[in-house]
């Protein structure tokens, strides 16, 4: 439909696509310099224990701030920054600023029944494949004064499909050291399960689509047959499960009742300010 047929000559027949690709272009020439203008800011999304609903966490999200065109989702600027290489000093402030964070809620939180709060960073492929990230992360970590404990670290499940060695080195390293290292959008590539014991995770993140059929009460029995087994395998490997996109309460119910250690998800809370977290963390802890 949008193509005329006609030598090597084609023609744009979708507009909202070429809206599309000048955006990027103008992403793309805005990125390199929108760390140094300030424009990205991160919101924190709160990790639930499933069990007693405490706060247990946060989970880190970066957005830029674009002047132009306002918040835009991560979606839409991680890839570019990824190609364009920004990603490591991107990832790296990302990092800086979450433990910062960290940090300053375990001051204010000290007390907290479910113990310290603890933060999630995400990490692209390129990070691990930058050589300084052992060396920053360490840094950034003794800077704050921040346990490597206190600290998450996670990485796609399609990010680590078939990581050879020089990829898995400093995410063993980073392991060693105490950080945790969770595997996200579990369920959603193709990763054999065999394969779980070469890496050095400790958290399975089960992938949104299997929170979402969750929606009945109770669900699809299939589906509920698949996540009974993710996660009996993954107790037995000694890895918590934690699911994302918890939207309802008959969600965060079945998936209680089917082991499931920690949540994330509009349910408890959207991605949000700092300040937010501290006050539903303070909230669970007096009452
Ligand atoms: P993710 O790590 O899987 O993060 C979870 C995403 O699900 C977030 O989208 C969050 O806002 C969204 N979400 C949380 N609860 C719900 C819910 O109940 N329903 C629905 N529909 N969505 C929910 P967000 O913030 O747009 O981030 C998208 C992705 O961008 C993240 O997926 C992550 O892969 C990436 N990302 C975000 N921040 C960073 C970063 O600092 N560095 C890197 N490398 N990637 C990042
Ligand atoms: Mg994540
Ligand atoms: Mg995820
Ligand atoms: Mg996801």
């Amino acid at each position: 439909r949008a193509k005329s047929a006609g030598g090597n000559r084609f023609e744009l027949a979708d507009p909202e696509a070429d809206a599309r690709a000048i955006t990027r272009h103008g992403l793309t020439t805005a990125l390199p310099t929108a760390l140094d203008r300030g424009e990205f800011f991160i919101e924190y999304q709160p990790l639930v224990h499933l069990g007693d609903g405490s706060v247990r966490g946060a989970e880190a999200l970066v957005r830029w701030l674009h002047p132009q065109y306002g918040v835009l989702s991560p979606d839409r600027f991680i890839p570019l920054a990824e190609h364009t290489g920004l990603i490591v000093p991107l990832g790296r402030w990302v990092l800086e600023q979450s433990v910062r964070q960290a940090r300053e809620w375990r001051e204010r939180h000290g007390a907290a029944a479910a113990g310290p709060l603890r933060i999630n960073v995400n990490l692209s492929p390129c990070q691990l494949r930058h050589p300084g990230l052992v060396q920053d992360t360490v840094e950034i970590l003794e800077r704050a004064g921040v346990e490597p404990d206190a600290l998450c670290l996670e990485l796609t499940e399609s990010a680590l499909i078939g990581a050879d060695d020089d990829l898995l080195k400093p995410l063993r390293r980073l392991a060693e050291m105490g950080i945790d290292i969770a595997l996200d959008d579990f369920g959603t590539g193709y990763s054999n399960l065999a394969n779980l014991r070469r890496l050095p995770v400790s958290v399975l993140k089960l992938d949104r689509s299997f929170t979402q059929s969750m929606q009945q009460f109770p669900a699809d029995p299939v589906d509920l047959k698949i996540v009974e087994g993710i996660v009996s395998l993954a107790h037995s490997l000694d890895l918590a499960v934690t699911v994302e996109g918890v939207e309802t309460g008959a969600q965060a119910e079945q998936l209680r009742l089917l082991g499931c250690d920690t949540a994330q998800g509009w349910y408890y809370a959207r991605p949000g300010p700092p300040e937010r977290l501290h006050e539903l963390a303070l909230a669970d802890a007096t009452g």
